[in-house]
Protein backbone atom coordinates (compact mmCIF):
# COMPACT_ATOMS: atom_id res chain seq x y z
CA UNK A 1 0.00 0.00 0.00
CA UNK A 2 1.59 3.20 -0.79
CA UNK A 3 2.03 5.76 1.84
CA UNK A 4 -0.76 9.34 0.80
CA UNK A 5 0.63 12.70 1.01
CA UNK A 6 -1.62 15.82 1.15
CA UNK A 7 -2.91 17.05 -2.18
CA UNK A 8 -0.33 19.95 -3.27
CA UNK A 9 -1.54 23.18 -2.09
CA UNK A 10 -3.04 22.04 1.24
CA UNK A 11 -0.84 21.12 4.12
CA UNK A 12 -1.09 19.54 7.75
CA UNK A 13 -0.61 21.66 10.90
CA UNK A 14 1.04 20.01 13.84
CA UNK A 15 1.90 20.74 17.46
CA UNK A 16 3.42 24.07 17.48
CA UNK A 17 1.92 25.13 14.20
CA UNK A 18 -1.21 24.36 15.11
CA UNK A 19 -1.28 25.74 18.01
CA UNK A 20 0.03 29.15 16.19
CA UNK A 21 -2.42 29.13 14.42
CA UNK A 22 -4.75 28.50 16.96
CA UNK A 23 -3.29 31.60 19.15
CA UNK A 24 -3.40 33.80 16.11
CA UNK A 25 -7.21 33.08 15.68
CA UNK A 26 -7.77 33.96 19.13
CA UNK A 27 -6.18 37.06 19.11
CA UNK A 28 -8.23 37.64 15.75
CA UNK A 29 -11.50 36.92 18.13
CA UNK A 30 -10.27 39.21 20.20
CA UNK A 31 -9.72 41.92 17.97
CA UNK A 32 -13.67 41.32 16.74
CA UNK A 33 -14.92 41.91 20.35
CA UNK A 34 -12.72 44.83 20.60
CA UNK A 35 -14.14 46.59 17.37
CA UNK A 36 -17.87 45.13 18.15
CA UNK A 37 -17.71 42.79 15.32
CA UNK A 38 -20.39 39.86 16.03
CA UNK A 39 -19.11 36.18 14.80
CA UNK A 40 -20.68 33.85 12.05
CA UNK A 41 -19.55 30.44 10.53
CA UNK A 42 -20.90 30.21 6.82
CA UNK A 43 -20.62 26.88 5.25
CA UNK A 44 -17.17 26.56 3.26
CA UNK A 45 -19.57 25.01 0.20
CA UNK A 46 -21.74 27.34 -1.52
CA UNK A 47 -23.31 27.90 -5.11
CA UNK A 48 -21.19 28.11 -7.74
CA UNK A 49 -23.37 31.19 -8.89
CA UNK A 50 -22.78 33.06 -5.37
CA UNK A 51 -19.20 32.41 -5.53
CA UNK A 52 -18.41 33.48 -8.91
CA UNK A 53 -21.18 36.41 -9.02
CA UNK A 54 -18.91 39.35 -8.49
CA UNK A 55 -15.07 38.22 -7.71
CA UNK A 56 -13.51 39.08 -10.51
CA UNK A 57 -11.59 36.46 -13.45
CA UNK A 58 -8.66 36.51 -11.25
CA UNK A 59 -10.28 34.36 -8.30
CA UNK A 60 -13.17 32.62 -10.54
CA UNK A 61 -10.65 31.12 -12.11
CA UNK A 62 -9.08 29.88 -9.34
CA UNK A 63 -12.27 27.98 -8.05
CA UNK A 64 -12.07 24.55 -6.86
CA UNK A 65 -15.43 23.98 -8.75
CA UNK A 66 -17.38 20.43 -8.40
CA UNK A 67 -20.96 19.20 -8.82
CA UNK A 68 -23.05 17.34 -5.82
CA UNK A 69 -24.42 14.30 -6.29
CA UNK A 70 -27.79 16.37 -6.46
CA UNK A 71 -26.46 17.66 -9.64
CA UNK A 72 -25.93 21.07 -8.04
CA UNK A 73 -22.81 22.98 -9.34
CA UNK A 74 -20.64 24.12 -6.54
CA UNK A 75 -17.59 25.43 -5.31
CA UNK A 76 -15.07 25.60 -2.28
CA UNK A 77 -15.50 29.53 -0.93
CA UNK A 78 -12.35 31.37 -2.55
CA UNK A 79 -12.99 34.46 0.03
CA UNK A 80 -15.43 35.14 2.84
CA UNK A 81 -17.41 38.17 1.18
CA UNK A 82 -20.09 36.78 -1.31
CA UNK A 83 -20.66 34.28 1.46
CA UNK A 84 -21.47 37.65 4.10
CA UNK A 85 -23.30 39.26 1.14
CA UNK A 86 -25.55 36.43 1.05
CA UNK A 87 -26.20 36.22 4.33
CA UNK A 88 -26.92 39.85 4.92
CA UNK A 89 -29.59 39.74 1.92
CA UNK A 90 -31.32 37.04 3.59
CA UNK A 91 -31.42 36.23 7.63
CA UNK A 92 -29.45 39.14 8.37
CA UNK A 93 -31.81 41.69 6.01
CA UNK A 94 -33.21 43.26 8.99
CA UNK A 95 -30.95 43.62 11.09
CA UNK A 96 -30.07 47.07 12.11
CA UNK A 97 -26.87 48.85 10.35
CA UNK A 98 -24.27 49.23 10.77
CA UNK A 99 -24.27 45.63 10.57
CA UNK A 100 -20.43 44.06 11.46
CA UNK A 101 -19.73 40.07 11.01
CA UNK A 102 -16.63 38.75 11.37
CA UNK A 103 -15.80 35.35 10.39
CA UNK A 104 -12.51 32.57 10.57
CA UNK A 105 -12.18 29.60 8.19
CA UNK A 106 -9.91 28.37 5.55
CA UNK A 107 -10.58 29.46 1.93
CA UNK A 108 -9.49 27.35 -1.19
CA UNK A 109 -7.90 28.43 -3.89
CA UNK A 110 -5.63 27.01 -6.78
CA UNK A 111 -2.54 29.15 -6.67
CA UNK A 112 0.59 28.14 -7.60
CA UNK A 113 1.99 26.87 -4.02
CA UNK A 114 5.39 28.80 -2.58
CA UNK A 115 6.15 30.00 0.59
CA UNK A 116 2.92 31.97 1.89
CA UNK A 117 0.80 30.80 -1.03
CA UNK A 118 -1.16 27.64 -0.36
CA UNK A 119 -4.13 26.36 -2.06
CA UNK A 120 -6.06 26.14 1.24
CA UNK A 121 -5.42 28.64 3.75
CA UNK A 122 -6.74 30.20 6.49
CA UNK A 123 -8.45 34.03 6.67
CA UNK A 124 -9.57 36.04 9.25
CA UNK A 125 -12.62 38.14 7.64
CA UNK A 126 -14.24 41.94 8.84
CA UNK A 127 -17.21 43.15 7.13
CA UNK A 128 -18.89 46.57 8.13
CA UNK A 129 -21.85 47.21 6.38
CA UNK A 130 -24.39 49.94 6.08
CA UNK A 131 -21.96 52.63 6.47
CA UNK A 132 -20.48 55.35 3.74
CA UNK A 133 -18.48 57.53 5.89
CA UNK A 134 -14.86 57.78 6.28
CA UNK A 135 -14.87 56.85 9.70
CA UNK A 136 -16.36 53.00 8.82
CA UNK A 137 -12.78 52.80 6.50
CA UNK A 138 -10.99 54.21 9.60
CA UNK A 139 -12.61 51.46 11.74
CA UNK A 140 -10.80 48.48 9.24
CA UNK A 141 -7.83 50.30 8.98
CA UNK A 142 -8.18 50.48 12.75
CA UNK A 143 -8.76 47.06 13.72
CA UNK A 144 -6.46 45.47 11.48
CA UNK A 145 -3.94 47.66 12.98
CA UNK A 146 -4.84 46.25 16.91
CA UNK A 147 -4.49 42.95 15.26
CA UNK A 148 -0.80 42.89 14.41
CA UNK A 149 -0.45 45.28 17.81
CA UNK A 150 -2.13 42.04 19.75
CA UNK A 151 -0.03 39.68 17.41
CA UNK A 152 3.03 41.57 18.57
CA UNK A 153 4.52 41.88 14.90
CA UNK A 154 7.36 44.98 14.36
CA UNK A 155 7.76 46.52 11.21
CA UNK A 156 4.23 46.89 9.75
CA UNK A 157 3.13 49.36 7.22
CA UNK A 158 -0.15 50.17 5.15
CA UNK A 159 -0.77 50.63 1.71
CA UNK A 160 -3.66 52.97 1.01
CA UNK A 161 -5.41 53.58 -2.68
CA UNK A 162 -8.71 54.64 -4.02
CA UNK A 163 -9.98 52.31 -7.09
CA UNK A 164 -12.17 54.89 -7.43
CA UNK A 165 -9.69 57.54 -8.89
CA UNK A 166 -8.55 54.83 -11.63
CA UNK A 167 -12.20 53.62 -12.56
CA UNK A 168 -13.41 57.48 -12.84
CA UNK A 169 -10.62 58.15 -14.99
CA UNK A 170 -10.64 55.37 -17.30
CA UNK A 171 -14.78 55.93 -17.24
CA UNK A 172 -14.39 58.82 -18.37
CA UNK A 173 -12.27 58.08 -21.16
CA UNK A 174 -15.19 56.07 -22.49
CA UNK A 175 -14.14 52.28 -21.41
CA UNK A 176 -16.56 49.69 -20.23
CA UNK A 177 -16.74 48.31 -16.94
CA UNK A 178 -15.48 44.73 -17.63
CA UNK A 179 -12.04 46.80 -19.69
CA UNK A 180 -11.52 48.34 -16.61
CA UNK A 181 -11.66 45.51 -14.57
CA UNK A 182 -9.20 44.09 -16.95
CA UNK A 183 -7.06 47.29 -16.79
CA UNK A 184 -7.16 47.03 -12.77
CA UNK A 185 -6.06 43.39 -12.94
CA UNK A 186 -2.73 44.32 -14.56
CA UNK A 187 -2.12 46.88 -12.44
CA UNK A 188 -2.75 44.72 -9.45
CA UNK A 189 -0.07 42.23 -11.31
CA UNK A 190 2.09 45.70 -11.88
CA UNK A 191 1.54 44.42 -15.67
CA UNK A 192 1.69 48.33 -16.10
CA UNK A 193 2.37 48.38 -19.81
CA UNK A 194 0.14 46.25 -21.13
CA UNK A 195 -2.93 47.86 -18.36
CA UNK A 196 -2.12 51.54 -20.96
CA UNK A 197 -2.41 49.12 -24.02
CA UNK A 198 -6.36 48.79 -22.80
CA UNK A 199 -6.48 52.66 -22.47
CA UNK A 200 -8.18 54.61 -25.49
CA UNK A 201 -6.64 58.31 -25.17
CA UNK A 202 -2.87 59.21 -25.03
CA UNK A 203 -4.39 61.86 -21.79
CA UNK A 204 -5.68 58.77 -20.10
CA UNK A 205 -2.61 57.03 -20.74
CA UNK A 206 -0.42 59.89 -19.14
CA UNK A 207 -2.53 60.44 -16.51
CA UNK A 208 -2.31 56.91 -15.52
CA UNK A 209 1.55 56.63 -16.13
CA UNK A 210 1.52 59.69 -13.54
CA UNK A 211 0.12 57.73 -10.89
CA UNK A 212 1.80 54.89 -11.74
CA UNK A 213 5.09 56.69 -10.91
CA UNK A 214 4.01 58.34 -7.62
CA UNK A 215 5.59 57.21 -4.81
CA UNK A 216 5.93 59.31 -1.77
CA UNK A 217 6.79 58.58 1.85
CA UNK A 218 4.65 61.53 3.03
CA UNK A 219 0.99 60.92 2.37
CA UNK A 220 -0.23 64.48 2.04
CA UNK A 221 2.79 65.24 -0.73
CA UNK A 222 1.09 61.90 -2.69
CA UNK A 223 -2.33 63.71 -2.64
CA UNK A 224 -1.40 66.96 -4.14
CA UNK A 225 0.46 65.56 -6.72
CA UNK A 226 -3.08 63.19 -7.35
CA UNK A 227 -5.05 66.02 -7.22
CA UNK A 228 -2.75 67.82 -10.03
CA UNK A 229 -2.85 64.71 -12.02
CA UNK A 230 -6.68 64.26 -11.68
CA UNK A 231 -7.65 67.84 -12.10
CA UNK A 232 -9.51 67.33 -15.65
CA UNK A 233 -11.39 64.17 -14.19
CA UNK A 234 -14.19 65.31 -11.52
CA UNK A 235 -15.28 62.11 -10.10
CA UNK A 236 -11.72 61.05 -9.99
CA UNK A 237 -11.27 64.57 -7.54
CA UNK A 238 -13.93 63.52 -5.28
CA UNK A 239 -12.77 59.97 -5.34
CA UNK A 240 -9.52 61.47 -3.92
CA UNK A 241 -10.76 63.68 -1.13
CA UNK A 242 -12.30 60.91 0.09
CA UNK A 243 -8.65 58.90 0.01
CA UNK A 244 -7.66 62.16 1.69
CA UNK A 245 -10.80 62.00 4.30
CA UNK A 246 -9.89 58.21 5.51
CA UNK A 247 -6.18 59.13 5.87
CA UNK A 248 -6.95 62.64 7.49
CA UNK A 249 -8.87 60.22 10.21
CA UNK A 250 -6.52 56.91 10.05
CA UNK A 251 -3.48 59.32 11.20
CA UNK A 252 -4.79 61.64 13.32
CA UNK A 253 -6.23 58.89 15.80
CA UNK A 254 -3.11 56.43 15.30
CA UNK A 255 0.31 56.03 14.73
CA UNK A 256 -0.03 53.78 11.93
CA UNK A 257 3.13 54.05 9.21
CA UNK A 258 1.21 54.43 5.74
CA UNK A 259 1.89 55.44 2.21
CA UNK A 260 -0.68 56.44 0.27
CA UNK A 261 -0.42 54.64 -3.67
CA UNK A 262 -2.91 55.55 -5.72
CA UNK A 263 -2.04 53.19 -8.56
CA UNK A 264 -2.45 50.22 -6.42
CA UNK A 265 -5.13 47.56 -7.25
CA UNK A 266 -6.57 44.40 -5.94
CA UNK A 267 -7.44 41.28 -7.43
CA UNK A 268 -11.13 41.33 -6.28
CA UNK A 269 -13.22 42.65 -8.37
CA UNK A 270 -16.17 44.41 -6.45
CA UNK A 271 -13.82 47.02 -4.72
CA UNK A 272 -15.64 51.22 -5.37
CA UNK A 273 -13.88 53.14 -2.51
CA UNK A 274 -10.97 52.74 -0.42
CA UNK A 275 -8.64 49.75 -0.50
CA UNK A 276 -5.45 48.66 1.37
CA UNK A 277 -2.99 46.57 2.22
CA UNK A 278 -0.78 45.62 5.38
CA UNK A 279 2.90 43.96 5.06
CA UNK A 280 5.97 43.65 6.22
CA UNK A 281 8.66 45.60 4.00
CA UNK A 282 11.36 42.96 4.53
CA UNK A 283 9.26 39.83 3.74
CA UNK A 284 7.73 40.99 0.86
CA UNK A 285 4.25 39.50 1.21
CA UNK A 286 0.95 41.27 2.49
CA UNK A 287 -0.55 40.10 5.73
CA UNK A 288 -3.79 41.53 4.99
CA UNK A 289 -5.90 43.47 2.68
CA UNK A 290 -9.36 44.79 2.14
CA UNK A 291 -11.48 47.89 1.14
CA UNK A 292 -14.71 49.10 0.14
CA UNK A 293 -17.62 47.48 -2.09
CA UNK A 294 -20.60 49.99 -1.86
CA UNK A 295 -22.73 47.80 -4.92
CA UNK A 296 -22.08 44.40 -3.80
CA UNK A 297 -25.03 43.87 -1.61
CA UNK A 298 -26.76 45.48 -3.96
CA UNK A 299 -25.46 42.62 -6.63
CA UNK A 300 -26.89 40.07 -4.36
CA UNK A 301 -30.37 41.48 -4.43
CA UNK A 302 -30.02 43.31 -1.30
CA UNK A 303 -30.87 47.33 -0.08
CA UNK A 304 -28.16 49.90 -1.78
CA UNK A 305 -26.07 49.33 1.36
CA UNK A 306 -22.48 50.46 1.03
CA UNK A 307 -20.04 48.39 3.26
CA UNK A 308 -16.19 47.58 3.73
CA UNK A 309 -14.04 44.85 4.67
CA UNK A 310 -10.76 43.45 4.99
CA UNK A 311 -9.22 39.95 5.19
CA UNK A 312 -5.90 38.70 6.98
CA UNK A 313 -3.81 35.70 6.09
CA UNK A 314 -3.33 33.56 9.04
CA UNK A 315 -0.64 31.51 7.20
CA UNK A 316 1.01 34.83 6.49
CA UNK A 317 1.11 36.43 9.87
CA UNK A 318 2.52 32.67 11.51
CA UNK A 319 5.11 32.84 8.52
CA UNK A 320 6.18 36.69 9.80
CA UNK A 321 5.79 35.84 13.65
CA UNK A 322 8.48 33.05 12.90
CA UNK A 323 10.58 35.27 11.27
CA UNK A 324 10.52 37.64 13.57
CA UNK A 325 10.92 35.29 16.48
CA UNK A 326 7.68 36.87 18.31
CA UNK A 327 7.38 36.10 22.02
CA UNK A 328 4.11 35.78 21.36
CA UNK A 329 4.62 32.32 19.47
CA UNK A 330 3.01 28.93 20.56
CA UNK A 331 3.79 28.15 24.06
CA UNK A 332 2.38 24.54 24.11
CA UNK A 333 2.32 23.74 27.86
CA UNK A 334 2.57 20.76 28.57
CA UNK A 335 3.40 20.68 32.64
CA UNK A 336 3.33 17.32 33.96
CA UNK A 337 3.05 13.58 33.32
CA UNK A 338 1.48 11.58 36.17
CA UNK A 339 2.49 7.95 36.16
CA UNK A 340 1.51 5.26 38.53
CA UNK A 341 4.15 2.95 39.92
CA UNK A 342 1.90 -0.08 39.43
CA UNK A 343 -1.45 -1.00 38.59
CA UNK A 344 -2.72 -1.19 42.09
CA UNK A 345 -2.41 2.96 42.32
CA UNK A 346 -3.62 3.36 38.78
CA UNK A 347 -6.99 4.44 39.93
CA UNK A 348 -5.82 6.65 42.01
CA UNK A 349 -3.11 7.99 39.44
CA UNK A 350 -6.07 9.18 37.25
CA UNK A 351 -7.82 10.99 40.23
CA UNK A 352 -4.90 12.81 40.93
CA UNK A 353 -4.62 13.80 37.12
CA UNK A 354 -7.68 15.00 36.73
CA UNK A 355 -7.72 16.89 40.54
CA UNK A 356 -4.97 18.78 39.03
CA UNK A 357 -6.83 19.13 35.31
CA UNK A 358 -9.58 20.86 37.00
CA UNK A 359 -7.12 23.54 38.71
CA UNK A 360 -5.98 24.37 35.04
CA UNK A 361 -2.92 22.26 35.15
CA UNK A 362 -2.18 20.31 31.68
CA UNK A 363 -1.50 16.76 32.49
CA UNK A 364 -0.24 13.77 30.80
CA UNK A 365 -1.01 10.39 31.84
CA UNK A 366 1.41 7.46 31.54
CA UNK A 367 -0.75 5.10 29.09
CA UNK A 368 1.71 2.94 27.34
CA UNK A 369 2.26 1.06 30.68
CA UNK A 370 5.76 1.52 30.68
CA UNK A 371 8.36 0.98 33.56
CA UNK A 372 9.17 4.03 36.13
CA UNK A 373 12.78 4.65 34.11
CA UNK A 374 11.09 4.25 30.70
CA UNK A 375 8.15 7.03 31.23
CA UNK A 376 10.87 9.53 32.77
CA UNK A 377 13.33 9.20 29.80
CA UNK A 378 10.42 10.14 27.83
CA UNK A 379 8.50 12.75 29.93
CA UNK A 380 12.11 13.79 30.00
CA UNK A 381 12.28 13.88 26.25
CA UNK A 382 9.39 15.48 25.29
CA UNK A 383 10.39 18.62 27.75
CA UNK A 384 7.98 18.27 30.60
CA UNK A 385 8.56 19.58 34.06
CA UNK A 386 7.24 17.47 36.48
CA UNK A 387 6.85 13.90 37.31
CA UNK A 388 4.47 13.14 39.70
CA UNK A 389 4.97 9.35 40.75
CA UNK A 390 1.77 7.89 42.40
CA UNK A 391 3.35 4.86 44.89
CA UNK A 392 1.86 2.66 46.93
CA UNK A 393 3.12 3.17 50.45
CA UNK A 394 3.16 7.53 49.74
CA UNK A 395 -0.16 7.33 48.59
CA UNK A 396 -1.41 5.71 51.74
CA UNK A 397 0.12 8.07 53.97
CA UNK A 398 -1.64 10.88 51.42
CA UNK A 399 1.79 12.18 49.46
CA UNK A 400 3.60 11.38 46.42
CA UNK A 401 7.14 12.05 44.70
CA UNK A 402 7.16 15.15 42.38
CA UNK A 403 10.44 15.15 40.67
CA UNK A 404 11.35 18.38 38.84
CA UNK A 405 12.40 16.89 35.07
CA UNK A 406 14.60 20.53 35.02
CA UNK A 407 16.17 20.25 38.02
CA UNK A 408 16.56 16.68 38.20
CA UNK A 409 15.45 16.73 42.44
CA UNK A 410 12.84 14.71 43.94
CA UNK A 411 10.32 15.43 47.00
CA UNK A 412 7.32 14.16 48.55
CA UNK A 413 4.83 16.38 48.52
CA UNK A 414 1.33 16.32 50.56
CA UNK A 415 -1.33 15.46 48.05
CA UNK A 416 -3.12 19.09 49.37
CA UNK A 417 0.27 20.92 48.49
CA UNK A 418 0.81 19.09 44.98
CA UNK A 419 -1.26 21.60 42.79
CA UNK A 420 0.90 24.84 44.98
CA UNK A 421 4.34 23.05 44.22
CA UNK A 422 3.78 22.69 40.98
CA UNK A 423 2.25 26.21 40.05
CA UNK A 424 5.66 27.40 42.02
P1 LIG B 1 -7.63 38.68 -0.49
O1 LIG B 1 -8.79 37.81 -0.05
O2 LIG B 1 -7.13 38.30 -1.86
O3 LIG B 1 -7.90 40.12 -0.29
O4 LIG B 1 -6.41 38.31 0.47
C1 LIG B 1 -6.35 38.67 1.82
C2 LIG B 1 -5.12 38.05 2.45
O5 LIG B 1 -5.20 36.63 2.38
C3 LIG B 1 -3.82 38.37 1.74
O6 LIG B 1 -3.31 39.61 2.15
C4 LIG B 1 -2.93 37.22 2.20
O7 LIG B 1 -2.40 37.48 3.47
C5 LIG B 1 -3.90 36.07 2.28
N1 LIG B 1 -3.80 35.22 1.08
C6 LIG B 1 -4.30 35.43 -0.15
N2 LIG B 1 -4.03 34.39 -0.97
C7 LIG B 1 -3.33 33.49 -0.25
C8 LIG B 1 -2.75 32.19 -0.51
N3 LIG B 1 -2.87 31.59 -1.69
N4 LIG B 1 -2.10 31.57 0.50
C9 LIG B 1 -1.98 32.12 1.73
N5 LIG B 1 -2.51 33.33 2.03
C10 LIG B 1 -3.17 34.01 1.08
Amino acid sequence: MPTFQTVRGMRDLVGKEAQTFTNIITKAQETALLFGFKEVFTPHVESLDLLSAKTGDEIRQRMFIFEDLGGRQVALRPEFTASIARLTTSTLKNEPKPLKLFSVGTVYRYDEPQRGRYREFWQSNFELMGADKPEADTEIILLTDKFMQVLGLQGYAFKIGHIGIIKSILSQDGIDEKTQNAVLQRMDKKEYDLALKLVNSEKCQNTLQGLIDLKGKDWRDTLEQINALVSGYEKAKDATKNLADVLTLVTSSSEISLTAEPAFARGLEYYTGMIFEVYIPQLEIALGGGGRYNRLIEAFGGESTPAVGCAHGVDRVAIALQTQNAAYLAKVERDVVVIPVNESVKVDALKIAQLLRSRGVSVEFELMGRKMGKALEDADKRGLDYAVIVGEREFKEGSVVVKDLKKREQVTVLLSELFEKIKS
